[in-house]
């Protein structure tokens, strides 16, 4: 597309990467869920780096939260490695899913589009049925969307934030899966995008943090429940991600434009730099692996 601007130049995959930005990136701040087009510098989701080998030949894969950041470079990258894809975002988010939606039929792969708020449980189910039966089946679930906004001070925390904190990060997760169950057998694989904030929750995540632990314990017990039935599930737990999210109201926007300068690799991970886990918690290579949960965090680990 002639209009986009300038993507970020080819990724040599060094850590210290110069081509890769590294902060003080401007303060800049966006309504949530916000645009991954619109932030400077841009992220990248792999649209010019990541490269394919035919990993997911013929897998169906839906992924939510799949217009922008973590779900988007996993969108891509899925396409590059042979899967069709069908990717749920907010209606809002339109602009961002018209480019990934571009990016996976350049692969030649199948792509369906399905905005709808995932805050309600009619809408999971619908999502699941028009996926399953626009890509003829479903191999591969990624429970990605996420809902994170800081506050300082519990009394500040509405009850109406907290609900709607849960009802993205966890209540979603659930509902889209207990649907998508009907569509997978032998060899499926669910995902579901976790953060270290599981494990390191900060002061001013409290809502937040406390739903993406629940995600951790959502990968380890319905491993439990699925590896009768040949489905594995996992969580994938990031660290600072240059993503929308986080200049949405995610963290402070002084915090934002620090994003990830504390870890020892000195900046933000881009989301294509996490698609490789996403790709190969989906593939058939990880026949024994479920039940775990995997961290890309900068250097200070999970
Ligand atoms: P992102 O903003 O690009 O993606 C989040 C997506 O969630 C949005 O694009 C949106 O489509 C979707 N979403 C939010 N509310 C929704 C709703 N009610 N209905 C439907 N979709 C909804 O940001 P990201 O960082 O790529 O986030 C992806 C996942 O990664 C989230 O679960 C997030 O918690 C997790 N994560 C991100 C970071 C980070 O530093 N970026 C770190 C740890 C974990
Ligand atoms: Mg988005």
């Amino acid at each position: 597309m002639s209009s986009d601007p300038v993507l970020p130049p080819f990724r040599s995959g060094a850590i210290s990467d110069p081509t890769l930005p590294v902060p003080d990136f401007p303060r800049q701040e966006q309504q949530a869920p916000g645009l991954a087009q619109k932030m400077d510098p841009l992220p990248d989701h792999g649209e010019t780096s990541y490269k394919g080998s035919g990993r997911l030949k013929g897998k169906r894969a839906l992924i939510t939260g799949g217009d922008s950041g973590i779900g988007a470079a996993a969108a891509i990258a899925f396409a590059r490695e042979g899967a069709d894809v069908a990717i749920n975002f907010l209606p809002e988010e339109q602009p961002d899913a018209d480019r990934v939606i571009a990016a996976i039929k350049a692969e030649g792969r199948t792509a369906v589009a399905i905005p709808g708020d995932l805050r309600e449980e009619a809408f999971c189910k619908e999502l699941v049925e028009s996926a399953a039966s626009q890509l003829g089946g479903l191999d591969v679930l990624v429970n990605n969307a996420g809902r994170q906004q800081f506050c300082h001070k519990l009394e500040d925390l509405t009850t109406e934030d907290f609900d709607a904190t849960m009802k993205t990060n966890v209540y979603a997760p659930f509902w889209v899966t207990k649907a998508a169950l009907a569509h997978m057998g032998e060899g499926g694989s669910i995902i579901i995008t976790s953060s270290v904030q599981a494990f390191k929750p900060a002061a001013h995540l409290f809502d937040y943090a406390q739903s993406k632990a629940a995600n951790v314990a959502f990968a380890q017990s319905l491993a439990k429940q699925l590896a009768p039935r040949g489905i594995r599930v996992n969580a994938v737990c990031p660290g600072p991600y240059w993503t929308a999210l986080q200049i949405s109201g995610g963290q402070p926007p002084e915090a934002a434009a620090e994003h990830g300068s504390s870890q020892p690799i000195g900046r933000p991970g881009q989301p294509v730099e996490i698609a490789p886990i996403y790709v190969l918690l989906a593939s058939d290579e990880a026949s024994y692996i479920t039940g775990e949960y995997f961290g890309s965090v900068g250097g200070s680990g999970l």
